[in-house]
């Protein structure tokens, strides 16, 4: 892709070879499993393990907690790889990626000692925020953890927890202070073999199979204060600068979907022979690929704008959710503009638009809606012209 190629003047040595070792994973092993994955709806253990053994799951946090160095830049070229492979595949990437940079930034030196497990892969992390009363509001969470003596007692259901089948450990979102609304909720690392924990329903899901999502309940689990990770009543905050990555993260995952679409659709398009030439020789085809080309070619840029502010250690609020809405958005349309060209074969899961279809509607509901994302830019921008 010329957009491609254009940026890769700017990646340094290290990230073309990350990037590389994740065009060659994603196509070797993920692109050839992701059907079978979507299928089954299993948790894909093994090549999850493979990815933590490639050191990617470490690649954005400093060599000193035991990573590769790198940064998020780099996070995000190798999550745009690893969803053009299998959209469900770098879901699951973004979750120990994230889990181990939260815990290095917000734990103590005994918090950190999970970093290994982490990026091996033999700790499987989830985070709990949202509620079945409480998405969108997170201020409103009802889940509390009551300090008794020197432990918490959690008491709560969480819902929609991603990897909450499977997971070792998950870092709960809960209320210490139940009258201080935002500023009265703390996180606490759970380890889900402890008596209290129930992992409960999965949700049959539209799409990004795999990743065994479910209602998680905490009856009355306790755990030692030491697990109190960052200050007491101050999570709403962590929670909220964590977004700012997290967000990167999904917009390169749709991103990485969308482009996956623009390559099957031009293919198909010179295949498939209608009225005696190939359907791209059509005009009105051919501009739905100029569209996704342009769209996917200024979501790349917005993203890796701000990843590199995010480098810089400048505030992304803004750039983030400008990245994030625009590109899940562009990838949900320009996906079914790619399942059009398709035709009724679009329709049929025999060919992998179907499930980029499916898959990457999520991207626009989670790590905050794109309503929510509208609410962030237009009060970043009052701020800027008021
Ligand atoms: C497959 C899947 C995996 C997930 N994984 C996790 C996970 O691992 N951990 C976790 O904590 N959560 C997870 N979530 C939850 C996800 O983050 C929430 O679904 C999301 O934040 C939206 O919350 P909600 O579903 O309660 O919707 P609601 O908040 O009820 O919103 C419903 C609708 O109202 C709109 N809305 C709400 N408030 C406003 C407002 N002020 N202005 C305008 N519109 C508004 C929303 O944009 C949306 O369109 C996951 C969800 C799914 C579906």
């Amino acid at each position: 892709m010329q957009s491609e190629i254009i940026l890769n003047q700017f990646y340094t040595e290290e990230q073309s070879m990350v990037r590389d070792t994740a065009r060659r994973l994603s196509d070797s092993l993920l692109a050839p499993a992701a059907a079978a994955i979507d299928r089954d709806n299993t948790f894909p253990r093994e090549i999850y393990l493979s990815l933590a053994e490639q050191g990617l799951f470490g690649v954005a946090l400093p060599e000193e907690a035991g990573g590769v160095g790198m940064d998020a830049m780099t996070a995000c070229i190798v999550m745009e790889e690893l969803a053009r492979g299998s959209g469900a595949v770098g879901n699951a990437f973004a979750i120990p990626v994230e889990a181990a940079l939260f815990l290095y930034h917000h734990g103590t030196a005994e918090h950190h000692k999970l970093i290994p497990g982490v990026l091996d892969g033999s700790v499987i992390p989830a985070t709990a925020v949202t509620e079945p009363d409480c998405g969108s509001d997170v201020a409103a969470i009802k889940t509390t953890a009551r300090r008794e003596g020197d432990e918490f007692i959690i008491t709560g259901t969480k819902a929609w927890v991603t990897f909450g089948q499977v997971a070792d450990v998950i870092m709960v979102f809960a209320k210490t202070d139940a009258e201080a609304g935002h500023r009265g909720i703390s996180c606490i690392l759970v380890e889900t073999d402890r008596p209290g924990v129930i992992k409960g329903k999965s949700e049959e899901l539209l799409g990004m199979h795999g990743l065994a999502e479910c209602v998680v309940s905490f009856d009355s689990v306790r755990v030692p204060v030491g697990n109190l990770i960052g200050p007491e009543n101050g999570a709403f905050h962590m929670a909220m600068e964590n977004f700012n990555f997290s967000r990167l993260m999904m917009s390169s995952m749709a991103l990485g979907m969308a482009q996956a679409a623009m390559e099957d659709a031009i293919a198909y398009a010179h295949d498939r022979k209608q009225f005696g030439k190939p359907i791209y020789d059509f005009q009105a085809i051919q501009f739905m690929v100029a569209d996704m080309s342009r769209d996917i070619a200024a979501a790349r840029l917005l993203i890796h704008h701000a990843a590199r502010l995010y480098d810089a250690r400048q505030p992304i609020a803004l750039e983030a959710a400008q990245a994030k809405l625009f590109t899940t958005d562009m990838a949900q349309v320009h996906i079914s503009n790619a399942l059009q060209i398709h035709g009724g074969n679009g329709y049929s899961r025999a060919f992998r638009v179907e499930r980029l279809f499916r898959d990457v509607r999520l991207s626009q509901i989670y790590e905050g809606t794109n309503q929510i994302q509208r609410m962030i830019i237009a009060r970043q921008v009052e701020k800027m012209y008021t």
